[in-house]
């Protein structure tokens, strides 16, 4: 049975910046082990409907700007899985699938660290900030039984994310940050799905929703278990890199 897991993935530049959160995401998929394949719910690929790619040779696409060269250059050469694209539509009524999407850096960029060989299958899931986090819950429980099948379900996103404040931290990002955390850890998935309305000063951590929608993936298939917080660090003073993973066997 594989874990699932939620990262943040910070900004594209931490592919090619030391430090303790490339570390971490260099770290977790030798902690991770190889899964069979990767179904990763990207906070980068934002549509009405849940959207999956059936691309079975996704291009890197570089969807940011004003970045180093050498980050242009990155390729994640992986390979979709048409195979598993369409048996994730069946376990998804109402979803559509997508023949031609690259990788969005919401997958690619933690993934180059994970798993810098490429070689794992990787599918896209979209986000759909026009819908809750109970929406994106129910996804990630209809994925669960990919589970048992070795295959990850990862979310990309960002626990906090008000790009606006980059360099100025405060309470309120802490706030927010202890408050997720601490529901993580406890196994409070109705209060979690609640953030907006429980959690301290979300809207100001979260002035658009997808970078936490992505959470509620890899929460919905661990089916709202108590998760376990990795990697609490905080990168521009405002952006948590706080990571989750539930189901994983005691260390
Ligand atoms: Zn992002």
């Amino acid at each position: 049975m594989m874990p699932t897991v939620f990262v943040s993935h910070g900004s594209p530049a931490l592919t090619l910046e030391s430090g303790p959160s490339r570390d971490f995401l260099a770290g977790l998929g030798k902690r991770l082990g190889r899964p069979r394949a990767i179904v990763c719910v990207s906070a980068h690929w934002e549509t009405d409907d849940v959207c999956v790619s059936l691309d079975p040779h996704p291009e890197t696409i570089h969807d940011f700007h004003g970045f180093p060269a050498e980050l242009y250059r990155m390729r994640y050469p992986a390979p979709g899985d048409p195979t598993l694209g369409q048996r994730i539509l069946g376990l998804l009524p109402g979803a559509r699938g997508v023949d031609k999407r690259g990788f969005d850096h919401g997958v690619w960029s933690p993934l180059i660290l994970m798993y810098p060989d490429a070689a794992i299958p990787v599918v896209e899931i979209s986000v759909q900030p026009r819908r809750d986090a109970a929406h994106h819950f129910a996804v990630g429980q209809a994925l669960a039984p990919l589970r048992e099948e070795g295959i990850l379900i990862l979310g990309s996103g960002a626990a906090t994310h008000n790009l606006r404040e980059l360099g100025r931290g405060g309470p309120h990002v802490v706030e927010f940050e202890n408050w997720l955390c601490e529901a993580v850890t406890a196994g409070r998935p109705e209060d979690l799905i609640r953030y907006a309305e429980l959690a301290p000063h979300a809207r100001r951590n979260h002035p658009t929703p997808e970078h936490l929608l992505s959470l509620f993936a890899p929460l919905g298939a661990a089916n709202g278990a108590p998760g376990e917080v990795l990697n609490r660090v905080f990168e521009y003073e405002s952006l948590s890199m706080a990571a989750f993973i539930w189901g994983a066997a005691a260390a």
